[in-house]
């Protein structure tokens, strides 16, 4: 299967609100082979997460997992720092994100669509999502950590929202600058060294 590239910022597909699907659409084979398509686009980047307008498709549709192996490039500080830990492929149809609390998190953050880039941005620690999975279920997750980062970032693109319009606009750095002066250094020390 010949994998689509991933739309870059800043695409007007990544820019306009997604549509919902209707749910009865879920099942069909046009369906199920977005889901899939978008599942291997997500691996081969890779990444722990794609919505579909990120390959063009204006739906309201998101896929996330993490792995272990991506895991694995990470201190076992970083990993709790983060509240990040493995879990399971999940398609989402119509994803309502909601923010559980007033507890925030500011981490680096970087986008398939805004390739070779970070910066630090803020997001609730906690959500609740909503929506369908991909055999037309409905599905309710609460999650904290990693997983609730994703989510609010994966969610922002169906809104055409992209990290880069929350983003600690001091903190904008390339890949390789960011493993030359950001690397090793904590939040709190990132911030220090920024100003903000
Ligand atoms: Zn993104």
């Amino acid at each position: 299967m010949e994998l689509p590239p991933i739309v870059q910022a800043f695409a007007p597909v990544l820019r306009a609100r997604a549509e919902d699907v209707p749910t009865d659409r879920i099942k069909t084979p046009e369906l199920q082979q977005l889901f899939e398509v978008m599942i291997r686009v997500m691996r081969a980047a890779p990444g722990v997460g794609l919505a579909a307008p990120q390959i063009g498709v204006p739906w309201r549709v998101m896929v996330l997992e993490d792995r272990a192996e991506l895991l694995a490039t990470l201190s076992a500080a970083d990993r709790k720092e983060r509240e990040r830990e493995p879990f399971e492929t999940r398609v989402i149809v119509n994803p309502v994100v909601k923010p559980i609390g007033s507890e925030t998190r500011t981490f680096l953050e970087g986008c398939l669509s805004v390739k070779g880039h970070v910066a630090l941005v803020e997001r609730a620690r906690e959500v609740e999502v909503t929506g369908f999975d991909e055999h037309a279920a409905p599905v309710s997750w609460r999650v904290s950590g990693w997983p609730a980062r994703i989510l609010q970032h994966e969610g922002d693109h169906l809104d055409g929202t992209l990290y880069v319009d929350r983003m600690l606009t001091r903190s904008f750095a390339t890949d390789v600058s960011a493993k030359e002066h950001y690397a090793g250094k904590s939040v709190a020390e990132l911030r220090a060294m920024l100003g903000i």
